[in-house]
């Protein structure tokens, strides 16, 4: 289990899954070019595409943080035995996550944080497991944050009808509801910090709850971003927006915001699923930004 340390925050990275996500990039990311996949071949091989099915390739993964003493988790992946009739790649999972998670020396009941960055399928999964016939939470102890605007969105009870449409379905019953029913959420709004090092604030525009959590310690800084990209092509071209951006001009707006932020405070930049080194610093490059370096995390192989 591979850790990093900034300031006094540790960062250990637990997979859940890495691999081809069945899309090819003109379908994952309409708006970005030809050109930056031509000429991205050689460095987006093996770790972000599969160049002999041209298919995207991406990471579900949690970032587990250690700070001030509490244990926290950032993003929760798919989990097990979820039922997701319109994402074959995620229905009814049995992946070994809580045993990684333990390798990582935690235990369920040691978690005190889960951090949501946004209620999508991917990010709220191991929130909950199956006990018996009930979904219970997974970390009994855990505070889950969750940003209210997207509690309010995916809320059946509320009837939005989002770009992800059915894709979604069931989620909000069965990994958010029986949290929020055990008392154990805290909906959150604009920004809440979390302590010294840590505090989300609000990055609408993927989700209308879409949140970014930003690590300040001693002089290190890093920024969890969720989804705010998926690939290192987006840092080439902050204007590709992926397919599942609720709010394609706030989803750019954002993205530009956030990068210029993190290149202009050499902050590492940890999105939800880039595979390879799994986190990136950036530089500004004209009115649109590069890539200045990779973190120390060794690139998964879809073999483990
Ligand atoms: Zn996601």
């Amino acid at each position: 289990m591979e850790q990093i340390t900034l300031g006094d925050v540790s960062i250990t990275r637990v997979r859940e899954y890495f691999g081809s996500v069945e899309m090819t990039p003109d379908t994952f990311f309409p708006e970005s070019s030809k050109e930056v996949w031509e000429t991205g071949a050689e460095w987006l091989a093996p770790h972000f595409l599969d160049s002999g099915s041209n298919h995207v390739k991406s990471a579900i993964q949690t970032w587990l943080l250690r700070s001030e003493g509490r244990t926290i988790l950032v993003d929760t992946g798919v989990g097990n035995h979820k039922d997701r009739p319109y994402a074959p790649v995620w229905n009814r999972l049995e992946t070994d996550f809580l045993a990684d998670l333990a390798r990582a020396g935690v235990r369920p009941e040691d978690v005190d944080v889960v951090i949501n960055t946004h209620l999508h399928v991917d990010h709220v999964g191991w929130n909950t497991y199956l006990d018996g016939r009930q979904w219970v939470p997974t970390f009994p102890n855990a505070t889950y944050l969750m940003p209210k605007a997207d509690f309010d969105f995916w809320n059946p009870e509320n009837g939005h009808e989002p770009l992800l449409g059915r894709g979604n379905q069931n989620v909000f019953e069965d990994s958010v509801a029986p949290v929020h029913r055990a008392g154990r959420t805290r909906l959150w709004e604009d920004s809440h910090r979390i302590d010294a090092n840590l505090r989300l604030d609000a990055a609408p525009g993927h989700t209308p709850g879409s949140s970014v959590l930003t690590l300040t310690s001693g002089t290190d800084r890093a920024v969890f971003i969720g989804d705010m990209l998926h690939s290192p092509v987006q840092i080439l071209e902050p204007d590709a927006n992926s397919c599942f951006c609720e709010d394609p001009v706030e989803a750019r707006a954002t993205r530009r915001r956030v990068l210029g932020w993190a290149a202009d405070n050499n902050a590492l930049v940890i999105p939800a699923h880039l595979g390879g080194h799994g986190a990136v610093e950036v530089t500004r490059e004209g009115s649109a930004f590069g890539i200045k370096g990779w973190a120390p995390f060794s690139p998964y192989t879809e073999q483990g």
